[in-house]
């Protein structure tokens, strides 16, 4: 089936008993047994929860997997993957991840004695980026903010050939446009926070995989660490699957369209879009991934201050982090998502002072425009 199809189907039969539709909320935390140590399958809430199994069965079938294993948030989903590590296993990690990930290597699971390396994946070899004796490689593609795009195949192949486990984190680019088992991962991870639930009223985290062992691992995690997400979590993030779909196809067309609009605008110095034709890994992107969904990023032509006051005149983008809902959003990534990253590592990095991230929402594409249109006049006065 096609993914319009599976993110309705996937995974998805009328509840057994009355044929709901959608799935009853089971906000219970245990269940009767018929006969000393004889269930029905489901025995505590942090162990089973069919509201859960749904939204499981659900990723999985986006994904291509076999399991999908679901947690709290996607920190928790992260670090039920580091759980699966021991002390003196080598990660080797994308040098520009998700800022809570990066967090939670370095100053939480590296006091684990877990050792994490981080590289540029654009711009290193595979062969020099995964040396011999790494346990786990860590890929977010495209990442945040300049939306940069690593070879999934060819490091997925690399990490292969030394034993190495690879895990994607898929959050950007959804099972719609990317499907990253079928390019060599194992793992996939998904913040459903983001598009998944795509509504900014729900926190959740989910990985799916293919391999019936890292499966079984990430059930063995989810019930002993705990970080189950709650019953209702879980409905509202299976809501919002439903329209995935045609809500990612229109957060690509609004977003192309804004790129284009902004390529042509002289007070912007530059734009990134992975499936965009000036984005310099434009064939590494397109070779991988079908379409992208509502992320762009783009440079004023200025200082922090009129940056600044370029996000504070907008009316219909809302000035704020997360990304990913149906309603458009927008951030400095220097004076707000990526504030503690020290100054001159951003310069080398690429995070310029006007540098803007907005993440591009369905409302009607001319009056978005319109709106980037008043608050530059506004900014540049
Ligand atoms: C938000 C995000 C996370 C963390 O997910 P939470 O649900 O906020 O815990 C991880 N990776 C990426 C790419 C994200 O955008």
């Amino acid at each position: 089936m096609k993914p319009e199809t599976l993110a309705i189907h996937g995974g998805q039969s009328p509840e057994p008993v009355t044929g709901a539709v959608m799935p009853p909320v089971f906000q219970t935390s245990t269940y009767a047994q018929k006969g000393v140590a004889k269930h029905t399958g489901y025995e505590y809430a942090r162990t089973q929860n069919p509201t859960r199994e749904k939204l499981e069965a659900a990723m999985a079938s986006l994904e291509g997997g076999t399991d999908g294993v679901s947690f709290g948030s996607g920190c928790a989903a992260t670090s039920a993957i580091q759980h699966m590590l021991d002390a003196g296993d080598r990660v080797v990690s994308g040098d520009d991840i998700y800022g809570g990930t990066w967090r939670l290597f370095t100053k939480v699971f590296a006091r684990q004695g877990v050792h994490y390396d981080f590289v540029d994946f654009t711009r290193v070899a595979p062969e020099d980026a995964i040396p011999e004796g790494t346990k786990l490689v860590w890929l977010e593609s495209p990442t945040n903010p300049l939306l940069k795009v690593a070879d999934i195949r060819a490091l997925s192949a690399r990490a292969k050939q030394i034993g190495a486990l690879v895990v994607v984190d898929n959050t950007f680019a959804t099972p719609i446009f990317q499907r990253p088992l079928e390019l060599g991962a194992d793992m996939v991870l998904h913040s459903t926070t983001k598009y998944i639930g795509g509504h900014s009223d729900v926190v959740g985290g989910t990985v799916v995989t293919g391999d019936p062992k890292l499966a079984e691992d990430l059930r063995f995690i989810q019930n002993s660490v705990g970080a189950v997400p709650g019953p209702w979590d879980t409905w509202l993030t299976l809501r919002g699957i439903k329209t995935l779909a045609v809500r990612m196809q229109r957060h690509q067309e609004n977003a192309r369209a804004l790129v284009d609009w902004l390529l042509a605008h002289d007070r912007i110095a530059r734009v990134w879009y992975p499936t965009h034709e000036s984005h310099p890994h434009y064939a590494v992107a397109t070779s991988q991934m079908s379409g992208f969904g509502g992320m762009v990023s783009f440079e004023l032509d200025a200082d922090l201050a009129t940056a600044e006051r370029f996000c504070e005149s907008t009316r219909l983008f809302t000035l704020a982090e997360s990304l990913g809902g149906v309603e458009s959003l927008i951030e400095l990534p220097a004076a707000m998502t990526h504030a503690s990253v020290p100054p001159e590592v951003r310069a080398e990095i690429g995070i310029a002072d006007g540098l803007v991230r907005a993440s591009v929402g369905i409302e009607h594409i001319d009056d978005l425009v319109e709106d980037i249109d008043q608050a530059l006049a506004r900014a540049f006065g």
